[in-house]
């Protein structure tokens, strides 16, 4: 065996860092480090090997540093939507997806098209909540292991649904194609009792997600009339949550009807996603778990789209109209009330790549300054995700996930729709 002395091993140690540390300086005209804070004027963020390693004022670079010369734009810490379908595309017609076309594995192959799609988008994380067997898996694997650019990744794979609720694959079929998919081993994510679903949930962590997402109320364009209120008993609810957060994994409630909304914050859920018809009693609920509210109103305006065209089942289109009427007054009712708010959009229910208008719909809709809406597009999901002391801000010490937009996004915030510049964990997104 080769023995290498403390001295040699040291001077190699360095020799090797010297060789492989990857400098940048991102010289900004106008830097957010904290959406909450003020911000700076012309400053440089440096980035050694992935990381923050410091803020400097004024245009500087160290020396072998790869100049970024972002002197006309802002650069703030990257975006965070907590609420995305990677694996899907919109406007699909609800029959089409049932062709031969529409395997796994096809879906794998588009959630890496739309990784890169929502990384030039100014998105440097994301959480899928909600995509066919293991395909998202594949896709942050892929991102993570560098093999494809896109956005640092988190995924529930597969998400909890009652019998008939929204996550059955088997709704709206015929009797005949009902059961020969109620047979298939995929049916674990419909799960009834508080054993089923803990084990579905064990299943789910085994498989390697970083998240559970279950369906506490019916969806805006399922098939069928089974309604937007409560999936699930309060018990099997709990039962989810409890053996998620046992396995050290947040959940996510897919909930429109108030009641819905209110069982899973009373059983402890992370996030209410969509929150439609939230009342009074959801929000004090709300506030007194510190749960946080996902609006997702670029979604709204994407159902909205598909109304009238022979897009959606008849009974679909109904639901869709009434939470259009709602659109952005559950989010103003969390505003108001203090409730914690992270920014999500469910992309793939419309065109992945628009994400950053939610921004923009969170200020006219939900009636928040543009600081908060970016607040809760930055810190909000870092902190939702459990990745306050990696992202959402840009301080030394974490990971080097920042963006260069045109303008101002603290007065104007669809300043954040114009991206110029992305890097995701140190490493630059290839804008074309
Ligand atoms: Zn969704």
């Amino acid at each position: 065996m080769l023995k290498i002395t403390t001295a040699a091993a040291t001077a190699m140690a360095l020799v090797a860092s010297a060789a492989h540390a990857d400098t940048f300086a991102i010289q900004a005209g106008r830097l957010i480090v904290d959406a909450a804070a003020p911000e700076r004027g012309p400053s440089t963020v440096i980035v050694t090997d992935g990381r923050i390693t410091g803020i400097e004022d004024g245009a500087t670079a160290p020396a072998g540093a790869t100049v970024v010369d972002m002197r006309t734009k802002t650069v703030m810490p990257g975006l965070i939507d907590v609420h995305v379908h990677l694996t899907s595309d919109a406007n699909l017609p609800w029959y089409e997806t049932l062709r031969p076309k529409y395997s796994q594995s096809y879906a794998a192959i588009t959630g890496v098209k739309n990784a890169l799609i929502t990384a030039r988008a100014g998105f440097t994380t994301v959480r899928d909540v909600g995509s066919s067997g293991t395909s998202a898996i594949a896709v942050r694997d892929a991102v993570r292991d560098g093999s494809v650019p896109g956005p640092r990744i988190e995924v529930s794979g597969q998400p909890l649904s009652m019998i008939g609720g929204h996550a059955d694959p088997a709704v709206g079929l015929s009797p005949e194609l009902r059961d020969a998919i109620a047979a298939t081993p995929e049916m674990f994510t419909v799960c009834t009792g508080t054993e089923e679903c803990s084990k579905a949930v064990r299943r789910l962590a085994a498989e390697g997600v970083d998240l559970i997402k279950f369906m506490a109320t019916g969806g805006v364009l399922d098939p069928g009339d089974i309604g937007l209120e409560q999936h699930f008993s309060d018990a099997e609810m709990k039962a989810i949550i409890d053996t998620a957060h046992a396995l050290h994994l947040k959940v996510a409630a897919h909930a429109h009807g108030a009641k819905g909304i209110d069982a899973a914050v009373r059983a402890g859920v992370d996030s209410v996603e969509h929150g439609t018809f939230v009342d009074a009693q959801g929000i004090a609920d709300m506030k007194a778990h510190g749960t946080y509210y996902v609006a997702t109103l670029l979604a709204f305006r994407g159902a909205v789209g598909m109304i009238g065209k022979g897009l959606l089942q008849p009974s679909s289109e109904k639901k869709a109209r009434q939470a259009f009427e709602a659109w952005g007054v559950g989010l103003n009712r969390a505003y108001k009330g203090g409730i914690k708010i992270a920014l999500g959009t469910d992309a793939g229910v419309f065109p992945h790549g628009q994400n950053a208008q939610e921004i923009g719909l969170m200020v006219a809709k939900g009636g928040m300054t543009p600081r908060d809406a970016l607040i809760a597009a930055t810190k909000g999901g870092a902190d939702l995700m459990g990745l306050s002391t990696e992202t959402g801000t840009l301080t030394p010490g974490k990971s080097a996930d920042l963006i260069a937009v045109d303008g101002d996004p603290l007065v104007d915030p669809n300043a954040v729709t114009h991206v110029a510049y992305v890097m995701v964990m140190g490493k630059p997104i290839p804008m074309k």
